[in-house]
């Protein structure tokens, strides 16, 4: 017996049921066990943060992992199977700060740095107890228990040596410069933190008056969006060839910009450098000494503004830039949380948004003001916090990029992208990707190990933890950990004897996740050690080991990763830059990489808009099998709609494959059958094909995994399901209705390959199937299951009836056209092409319910031309009706090209509507190469039949809905009307199981139970 199967099914409760036993049986460990030893597989994870619940974005990259891990331990590989957790950097700081209701950095310095770090790993611990479980449930795969976290002290020591290294070959340095800042995080960003990290923001849009010195009434007039750098202002730039003018009411424009106004004057803005004005807020300290200029600037736009930029070095990048060229005052206003320095006077302690009112008070006061507005613009903000962002002056500790760039863009040709246009994309990202700016002026985070030195000027960079010992001048034991505050008790002695201090930053969390191409598989580490890489913040939460290098040796580079394209500028990015500084190449072979998730409607999912959906909701509502199908079916260089729509057509989609299997379980256990390992008879040719067809799928299957293309699999899988049940099966059902063996042997042996090949996707399904159908001595689980071995096939006959379906295909099309029902049979059908499909012309004929089948040029085509008015209207006059006419009654010679003879003349192919359709007396449809045409006339034998197939047809709806076996025999009593069907009436008694038809007064057809029979089959 095969344990039946329930009439549909509940994927959320065969999918606890599946997880609960691979537990109490071990599967996976079984698995590992299997494959150890086998050839490597090297998988690395990118690190998942662990600062919230997963997303259903994220179910789609764990899924893609679990589909090729799965599919490679069938196979046989060995694989690592290492989870990885993201724990330190701003995404968990701004997580605490919320939680705890912290808005800046001076609350959590009130607050403790201890005690802060101490929350921080209190967030990572929870969170990546709660992502293990959701990832379990999705049916991940994977060494629980041994995951990595990057802020363990042996990952941060790696990092240490990268940096090391990078101070060796003086690629360290630290910049002054103006960059990004979010004053909430009161931290600099670095560039790949800036990517698609933008908004559309209203700021005030300011016409300022600059007086000139010494020409009195004349003024420069600047445009600015950011009022707030006005008092840091301490030149303007103008083009040097461009023209400029000065209007009659004394504003100097760049006349381009001002094209209305009436100029008294004009210039070359090269006559205006050099000239001094007044600045708008010169009376406050900070602009003490300061003479204002204009300078010449080749890049001033003349597309917006007014051809006059206001600088303050102190606030952009490019001012600073030109601070350097012109030597300029640098003043900067803001200190790091974004409010104003003391020497700014009434501005002091004030944000950048809460001076903008008062400057612009102050301009109209003294008639500066020309114009004040708004503008709608993008603005870049904080990825974090989406606070705007601001400029400052910092110093950064950078890592030079131009060394490096070529090595890596030679590494990166030895990668194998999938897609794989998207090399290009990482190729774009190197040659433009500038210095790595590795600080970050935060708590947990990497502690950068940097020991600047005042007395000899040297920088010492501490490679690990023994060099941090060896050096220390204290504070040894209390350095419970390598983060802040307890590193930053431990001082250094410097080669020259003096005593240092590490810098205050940490480390961009980039850093943490590139290296653990090497922190994990255990580079250059002498020996072994057991729970080795538990140390410092990760001790007690993991008990992954710290491997020797050999290990190392065996799984760098990894063969494959798998992450969101946007970790381009990031972890692909991060780690590609540490693996080529320390070993020159590449840490991965191959990358699956994927676009962004929308909901179903195609927007972006946000919690506000109410439309976001998180991985509990997606897997408690969904499951994890349709979400798993949804994902690999999904082309990964396009965005993915998600969502409870699409999730409902894949579940009816899957009905397919589960109706298959409970067709096969219902009949295999009415006969009693149980599957051997040799076909029990004689196959026949439909058995044939659906054995060569099984392995055409495991083919197809076993390549699109070798790709890692997912939406190959899907379309494999999904025709393979619809030829078995649209073809085999129906085609084959009078035979499970006698209990043919073979049938029932190559059903079987069909439907147990496809659970083996498309376990990987739906991992529960196919298992819970795969239990109720595997033979006795097959292993229990789908997983430990020997990989199916492609060997060659018939391709003539999987070719046949290729064509063969898709002749019937089109037959169907046709007379779903004409609006004749499949059960009326009809009397001659015509096939133009599909050759090979001509063995099987009795199929056809059966499929199609048509007496005659010919394979021959299809005739029952014409062709009607009629006259395109507006253009031969005006064309023709009078002619026109002449020519409709002749068009109407078919006299007229289509020419080669499109066009059309009638009436003596020849008309272009735009003039004529050209319309093929059928003749009368004929249905037809086509696809590329096949044309089918079948006769829609019917006789009395024809309309009789169809009578007959109709009065089938409903009392096999009645045997349904009163719910008999399928054994069941039955009496069948017709009103007398019918009485004209029962010329067939052996053909009624076969389709239905009926014993006896007769005629009564009854109005309807009624049936009746004669018991049921056993043996009768
Ligand atoms: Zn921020
Ligand atoms: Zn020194």
């Amino acid at each position: 017996m095969f344990e039946p199967l329930p009439q549909y099914p509940d994927h959320l409760a065969l999918e606890e049921e599946i997880l609960a036993w691979w537990d109490a049986e071990h599967v996976f460990d079984r698995l590992r066990e299997r494959n150890r030893g086998g050839p490597p597989f090297g998988f690395m994870d990118g690190p998942i943060t662990a600062n919230n619940p997963m997303g259903a974005h994220h179910c789609w990259g764990r899924t893609l992992k679990d589909v090729f891990q799965r599919y490679k331990a069938l196979q046989g590989h060995d694989l690592r199977y290492q989870n990885g957790f993201d724990c330190q950097g701003l995404w968990v700081e701004v997580g605490v700060e919320r939680e705890l209701g912290l808005n800046s950095k001076r609350e959590i310095e009130e607050y403790g740095i201890a005690e802060f770090a101490q929350r921080c790993k209190e967030r990572v611990a929870k969170y990546a107890e709660i992502i293990t479980d959701q990832c379990r449930r999705l049916g991940m795969w994977m060494d629980w228990g041994n995951d990595y976290y990057t802020f363990s002290d042996t990952n941060i020591e790696y990092i240490w040596r990268f940096l090391k290294e990078c101070h060796e070959r003086g690629w360290l340095y630290k910049g002054h410069r103006s960059v990004e800042w979010c004053p909430r995080c009161g931290t600099s960003l670095s560039q790949h933190e800036l990517i698609n990290s933008y908004a559309e923001l209203t700021h005030p849009s300011l016409y300022v008056r600059f007086p000139l010195e010494g020409r009195k009434g004349e003024s420069l007039v600047v445009w600015t969006t950011t009022p707030w750098t006005l008092p840091a202002n301490v030149a303007a730039a103008v083009k040097p060839d461009a023209e400029y003018g000065l209007t009659d009411g004394g504003d100097w424009w760049a006349v381009e910009r001002n094209p209305d106004a009436t100029f008294v004057r004009r210039v070359r803005g090269e006559e205006l450098v050099g000239q001094e004005y007044e600045g708008p807020f010169d009376s406050l300290p900070a602009q003490e000494g300061v003479v204002h200029r204009v300078i010449p600037w080749d890049e001033v736009a003349l597309t917006e503004g007014t051809g006059i930029v206001h600088i303050a070095p102190g606030c952009g990048a490019e001012d600073f830039e030109l601070s350097r060229v012109h030597d300029l005052p640098v003043l900067t206003p803001i200190d790091e949380a974004g409010n104003f320095y003391r020497e700014y006077g009434e501005f002091e302690g004030r944000s950048t948004q809460d001076v903008e009112g008062p400057v612009v008070v102050e301009l109209e006061r003294r008639g500066l003001l020309v114009e004040a507005g708004s503008i709608v613009h993008r603005y870049p903000i904080c990825w974090r916090c989406s606070t705007s962002l601001v400029f400052r002056i910092a110093d950064d500790w950078m890592i030079r990029a131009d060394e490096i760039r070529q090595p890596m863009l030679d590494a990166n040709a030895t990668v194998q992208w999938t897609p794989d246009f998207y090399s290009k994309r990482m190729d774009d990202w190197l040659r433009n990707m500038g210095d790595w700016n590795i600080s970050r002026s935060r708590y947990f985070g990497l502690p950068l190990p940097f020991y600047p030195c005042d007395s000899c000027g040297r920088l010492t960079v501490v490679g690990s933890l023994d060099e941090l010992r060896g050096r220390a001048t204290g504070g040894l034991e209390q350095l419970k950990e390598l983060h802040r505050p307890w590193i930053d008790d431990v001082p250094i002695r410097c080669d020259c004897g003096a005593e240092l201090k590490r810098v205050p930053e940490v480390g961009d969390a980039w850093l943490d996740a590139g290296i653990v191409p090497f922190s994990t598989l255990g580079w250059e580490n002498p020996e072994w050690k057991e729970h080795g890489y538990a140390t410092g913040a990760a001790a007690g939460l993991t008990g992954a080991d710290l491997p020797d290098h050999a290990y190392w040796e065996k799984w760098f580079p990894a063969h494959w990763v798998s992450e969101m394209r946007e970790q381009i500028r990031l972890w692909f990015y991060s780690q590609c830059f540490m693996s080529v500084t320390l070993t020159g190449k590449s840490p991965y072979l191959s990358v699956l990489t994927y676009e962004k998730l929308l909901d179903e409607h195609g927007r972006e999912m946000h919690r506000s808009w109410g439309n976001a959906i998180n991985a509990a909701e997606a897997l408690q509502n969904i499951g994890a099998d349709v979400i798993r199908f949804m994902f690999c079916e999904h082309v990964p260089s396009q965005n993915l709609k998600f969502g409870y729509g699409p999730a409902a057509e894949i579940r009816r989609r899957l009905l397919t494959l589960w109706n298959s299997v409970k067709f096969f379980v219902d009949y295999a256990n009415v006969g009693g059958f149980r599957p051997g390992p040799e076909v029990p008879g004689e196959l026949q040719p439909l058995d044939r094909w659906l054995l060569e067809r099984t392995e055409q799928l495991a083919a197809e299957m076993t390549d699109a995994y070798e790709r890692y293309w997912t939406p190959a699999l899907i379309r494999a899988f999904d025709s393979f399901v619809d030829d078995l049940s649209n073809w085999y099966i129906r085609r084959s059902r009078r035979r499970f209705w006698n209990g043919d063996e073979v049938a029932l042997w190559t059903l079987w042996y069909a439907l147990v390959r496809s659970l083996q090949v498309i376990g990987p996707v739906m991992p529960f399904l196919a298992d819970y199937l795969w239990r109720r159908l595997r033979a006795e001595d097959a292993t229990d689980s789908v997983f430990l299951a020997p990989w199916p071995e492609p060997r060659a096939r018939d391709e003539q006959l999987l070719h046949e009836v290729a064509e063969v379906r898709r002749v019937v295909e089109l037959g169907r099309q046709a007379r779903g056209d004409a609006s004749i029902k499949l059960r009326q049979p009809l009397r001659r059908l015509v096939v133009q092409g599909a050759r090979s499909a001509q063995p099987h012309a009795d199929e056809i004929a059966e499929e199609l319910r048509v007496k005659e089948v010919e394979f021959g040029p299809v005739e029952a085509m014409e062709v009607r031309v009629k006259p395109n008015l507006p253009l031969l209207g005006p064309k023709l006059g009078k002619e026109l009706g002449a020519v409709r006419s002749a068009l109407e009654a078919g006299e007229f010679e289509q020419l080669a090209g499109g066009g059309v003879r009638v009436n003596g003349r020849e008309l272009a192919p735009e003039e004529v509507l050209v319309e093929r359709r059928p003749r009368a007396g004929w249905a037809l449809a086509e696809d590329d190469a096949v044309t089918v045409a079948v006769t829609t006339e019917l006789d009395d034998e024809l309309r009789l039949e169809g009578r007959v197939l109709d009065l089938i047809h409903q009392l096999n709806s009645m045997r349904k809905d009163a719910g008999l076996a399928l054994t069941d025999r039955i009496r069948v009593t017709l009103p007398a009307s019918l009485a004209d069907l029962l010329e067939h009436a052996d053909w009624i008694k076969e389709e239905v199981l009926a014993t006896e038809i007769a005629t009564d007064s009854v109005s309807e057809p009624e049936i009746e139970l004669q018991g049921s029979d056993p043996e009768g089959v």
